[in-house]
């Protein structure tokens, strides 16, 4: 292992994504410094700044493999704490309309909460002698020399608190979708990355609720997708023995009521009653809470042509996605990974142009099976690769066929999961089997007393899909709703 001698390494955030990056830092850096503005509690809390913890967080398969990698016995020590354990065949996915079967994945998943993953990843990253935390400090902006950012300026929340320049090596930007990077970017004359958005004008209401044995015969993960004809969506959560966390999304502004009895209402209008059933056999344990989610957003950084040394964005701070498909985890999991095996070269020149360029397919198969599908309802607006209904009919028949056939669903659902590329669905063992295979037919049906959805506009289909990229056009049609 390279370490460079006496340095230090700066992460501002310490949500998942800094946690991550400071994990694998650790490995290369003498000082890792987390920087964090909440006070960060010893145990499994909520918090300001991660407004997102209130709510259904699912970590994919691939990223607890990912995870597990970084802090062995991470599951082990999640489930200890109340976290369920988990396999394909006790998942229930509803996408397209279609209710997938499958097998095990031959390695199990984890239902937790995010405050109780969170807290476990935390404790595990300061538990290393070279990781330190300033909490409560507010990162005001980067320190430069030259073409070199060589620190960050902090102020910390006490009232008695002043203004410090604490100096790095790297700085690791992981102050999350709010990362002003591209502002300081533009302060200090470098061009601000572009940044992709897809607006679809999503809200989140959730609550935990009381989990009964008998509610959803026992699996511990219901997901109901949005479909272009039923545009809303749920999904619930095991996240302890007696506890649910169920979080209900509406597209466009739609939403429920922030009670039980409006996502009770909003449950009965989704493509399928599995949720509507749950909610109904259920009591409050938690408020409701809500979040608002008007845009997935991708900075581009992996395009900039010039960029000073020393700094890097990283996790949601380089791609905020829509949570629905609950990639980010992974995908700053996947990131942290690419980190450490540049540090290992123990070249830090050029750093950020060779992290983005790592970064880029990491995050580009799960925006594309994001925005693919959310292009999909009409009334989100973005840009949509060419070629993106190519295979559009080979996945409904696919999904149609995974209805009937196990080996079908988990090849889709290791997809989905990121275990495996989108380009595994044509290999010729799948594509028989779908092309084949018995099917359900119809999907089940919209629901055509729910209210129209107050749409303005049609999701359009522009620009062109990389074409080193074999993936590229299935990619593109990767509909999970
Ligand atoms: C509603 C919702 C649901 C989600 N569901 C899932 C899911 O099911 N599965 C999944 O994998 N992902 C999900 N995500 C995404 C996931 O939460 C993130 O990908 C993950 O937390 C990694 O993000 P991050 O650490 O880069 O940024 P964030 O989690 O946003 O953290 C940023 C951190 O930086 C701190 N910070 C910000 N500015 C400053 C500053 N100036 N000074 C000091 N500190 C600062 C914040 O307090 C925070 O701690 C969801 C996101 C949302 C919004």
């Amino acid at each position: 292992m390279h370490r460079h001698e006496q340095r230090h390494a700066l992460v501002l955030g310490a949500s998942l994504g800094g946690l991550l990056a400071a994990r694998v830092l650790a490995d290369h850096f003498d000082r890792v410094t987390l920087v964090e503005r909440d006070a960060l509690p010893e145990r499994a809390e909520q918090r300001k700044g991660v407004p997102q913890g209130r709510h259904a967080h699912g970590l994919l398969a691939s990223g607890l493999r990912t995870l597990e990698s970084l802090f062995p016995g991470l599951g082990e020590s999640l489930a200890a704490e109340g976290a369920m354990r988990t396999d394909l065949p006790q998942t229930r996915w509803i996408l397209g309309g279609r209710r997938l079967k499958s097998e095990s994945l031959g390695f199990p998943g984890v239902c937790a909460s995010r405050p109780t993953l969170e807290a476990e990843v935390r404790r595990r990253v300061l538990a290393l002698p070279n990781v330190a935390l300033r909490d409560r400090h507010d990162v005001l902006g980067l320190v430069v020399e030259g073409e070199r950012v060589c620190g960050a300026r902090l102020l910390g929340r006490r009232d008695e608190s002043a203004e410090e320049v604490v100096h790095a090596e790297l700085v690791v930007d992981a102050t999350g979708r709010g990362s002003r990077l591209p502002t300081w970017l533009e302060e200090l004359g470098y061009a601000a990355p572009v940044e992709e958005r897809v607006r679809m004008g999503m809200t989140y209401t959730s609550a935990r609720v009381r989990r009964r044995p008998t509610h959803a015969n026992g699996d511990l993960v219901v997901v109901v997708g949005a479909t272009p004809e039923v545009p809303r969506a749920g999904a619930a959560l095991a996240v302890a023995h007696d506890e649910w966390i169920v979080t209900v999304m509406g597209y466009l502004g739609a939403r429920p009521e922030p009670t039980l009895e409006g996502m009770r209402a909003w449950a009965s209008q989704l493509i399928a009653p599995d949720l509507a059933a749950l909610l109904a056999d259920t009591e409050l344990v938690s408020p409701v809470a809500t979040y608002q989610f008007p845009h997935a957003g991708r900075r581009r950084y992996e395009r900039l042509r010039r960029h000073p040394e020393g700094v890097i964005a990283f996790g949601d701070a380089i791609c905020g996605f829509n949570p629905i498909f609950a990639q980010g985890m992974t995908v700053a999991a996947h990131e942290a990974l690419a980190l450490s095996i540049l540090l290992a070269t123990g070249r830090t020149d050029g750093l950020w142009r060779r992290f983005y360029a790592r970064a880029r397919p990491i995050v580009d198969v799960p925006w594309a099976i994001a925005t693919g599908n959310d292009l999909r309802i009409e009334g989100v607006e973005g840009t949509r690769p060419a070629g993106a209904t190519l295979l559009d009919r080979y996945l409904d028949r696919l999904l149609a066929v995974a209805e009937h056939d196990p080996k079908v669903g988990t090849a889709f659902l290791r997809v989905t999961n990121l275990l495996d590329a989108p380009s595994s669905l044509m290999k010729p063992a799948t594509m028989l089997r779908v092309l084949f295979g018995r099917r359900a037919t119809p999907a089940l049906p919209a629901d055509t007393t729910r209210p129209p959805s107050p749409s303005t506009s049609v999701g359009h289909v522009v620009g062109t899909p990389p074409t080193d990229d074999p993936d590229a056009p299935f990619r593109a049609t990767m509909r999970i709703g």
